[in-house]
Formats: structure tokens, sequence, C-alpha cells
């Protein structure tokens, strides 16, 4: 069912997604802290790791087990955000507008059911 603009009937609707795009990025933001200590985990592991071949090893485990646990931790954050964000589109924000006459609406589930069969 095309969305139609409650004010004109327009059928040129856009939608703002700000909710996702703004909880995608400070869900990245906090997931890269959150990942800051998973890189120092990963760190810690790649470095044990790493033992096996050496002080370079250890080195290029440290590194590598790092980058992983930051890339883990911003990746996570940056989903779940997307993920609160489309909730937010969808149940909270206005995140769709008419082209046509910029009027700015939400998808609300339709209220009015058409009831049929009168009892009685
Ligand atoms: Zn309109």
């Amino acid at each position: 069912m095309p969305l139609e603009c409650p004010r004109c009937q327009s059928n040129r609707i856009g939608s703002n997604n700000y909710g996702k795009k703004t909880a995608g990025v400070v869900g990245a933001g906090a997931g890269a802290v959150s990942g800051v200590s998973a890189a120092s985990t990963g760190a810690m592991y790649g470095g044990a790791i790493g033992l096996v071949g050496g002080p370079v090893g250890v080195t290029v485990g440290r590194v590598t087990g790092a980058i992983i646990g930051g890339l883990v931790g911003g990746t996570t954050g940056a989903s779940a955000g997307v993920a609160l964000g489309s909730v937010l589109d969808e149940q909270v924000l206005d995140n769709y507008r008419c082209l046509d006459c910029r009027y700015c609406f939400r998808n609300a589930p339709s209220e009015e059911s058409e009831a049929s069969g009168d009892p009685g």
C-alpha cells in the first residue's frame, strides 16, 4: 500500500530516517569506546598467541588483537544504534515527509478499521 500525504494526498513521500542516522553515529561512538576495552583484551590475547612467533610475533599479535577488538566493538555499537534508530523513526519521530507540501507525518497504524456486520 503506497504512502499518501495526509494533507494533500500526494504519494510523493520521502523518509527522513533522522533517528537511524543519529543513533547509528552515536552507537558507533559508544561501540568504539567499549571497543577500546575489547581492544586491550584482544591485544592481551594476541600477544599471548604471538609468543609462539617470538618478539615480532608478540607485537604483531597485540596490534592485530587491538584492531579486531576495536572493529568488533564499533560494529556492534553501530548496528545496535541503527536498530534503535529505526524503532525511533517508526514509533517516535515524524519519519515521512511529503515532497509536495513538505508536511511531516508518521506512518501511524490505521486507527479506523471498517466494522462490517452490525449485530442485531
Ligand atoms: Zn502533502
